[in-house]
């Protein structure tokens, strides 16, 4: 079964508002040519999301599905001394976590650790992309993991709070932010595992579900409502145009897709599923 599933799956992302700290790469100054305005719908300028904060987001997501289960995750911090004093190293250990690379002194790591590596340099199984984004949908290949995404720079006014001051503005903070933004996150798996693609598909739906949660929000700027993810594992079966059928607005399912969603859902997922619940049974 697992030989029918290519090393490739892709993720869809919706979200109104993302800002990722000041992380977004932008092609602005080379887009708008020197002259560049923030607010001009005109502008037609491209980025990154970086794979940084993609692969947080994700990686808690999947700690919690672990835990849920009834197993721990390796702790993403290393157990140094200064991590360790202020007690919160401690208390996380208490909620669902072992410390980071123990699970190694007993077998090979926890499903966690084999996912994102990153232990003595142990390279992680499941590779994340950035995700490019364009205004522009008709250029967007949905294929090669872009996502139509319109760029923002947001300006926030820190005022005084000093009544002598008249509420003077101290500093502007300006954000990067990107809008309507809707693409495919594209993952690729080095090995494949039963497990890996069971814990993928349901650590989707629970960020899904948890979108409004403020922990499993995406990226910064959380406190004014960015952030916010519909997120969905696309059919791993999709061919390459029904992947792109995916994002088309105008165009359901075709009949061949909810074959493919119920022979997905039906006969694949249970199989890794149970293989899941066996490894994360095995490591707890
Ligand atoms: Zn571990």
């Amino acid at each position: 079964m697992l030989e029918d599933i290519d090393h490739d799956v892709f993720v869809r992302i919706q979200t109104d508002l993302l800002v990722v700290g000041d992380s977004i790469m932008t092609d602005r100054h080379h887009a708008s040519n020197g002259n560049y305005e923030d607010d001009d719908p005109q502008n037609q300028i491209g980025g990154i999301i970086p794979a940084f904060s993609l692969s947080g987001w994700l990686r808690h997501g999947m700690e919690k599905v672990v835990q849920e289960r009834g197993g721990t995750a390796c702790h993403p911090g290393e157990a140094n001394a200064n991590f360790r004093k202020d007690g919160v190293y401690n208390r996380d250990l208490d909620a669902g976590y072992h410390p980071k690379g123990d699970c190694l002194e007993d077998g090979n790591g926890c499903v966690i650790l084999d996912l994102f590596g990153g232990f003595g340099n142990r390279p992680g199984k499941v590779m994340r992309r950035p995700i490019q984004f364009s205004p522009v949908r008709s250029s967007v290949d949905y294929t090669r993991g872009q996502a139509e995404g319109h760029y923002r720079r947001l300006n926030r006014n820190v005022v005084s709070r000093n009544p002598e001051d008249n509420r003077e503005p101290l500093r502007n903070a300006e954000l990067d932010a990107v809008g309507n933004f809707d693409g495919a996150w594209h993952l690729s798996f080095r090995e494949i595992k039963p497990e890996f693609v069971a814990l993928l598909a349901e650590t989707i739906d629970y960020l899904d579900a948890h979108k409004t949660d403020f922990m499993h929000q995406l990226g910064g700027a959380r406190n004014f409502g960015g952030g916010i993810v519909d997120c969905e594992l696309v059919n791993p079966f999709y061919n390459e145009t029904e992947l792109r059928r995916v994002f088309d607005r105008g165009k359901g399912k075709t009949q061949k897709m909810e074959e493919k969603d119920d022979e997905w859902a039906d006969e694949y997922l249970p199989e890794f599923k149970s293989a899941l619940s066996a490894r994360v049974e095995a490591e707890s």
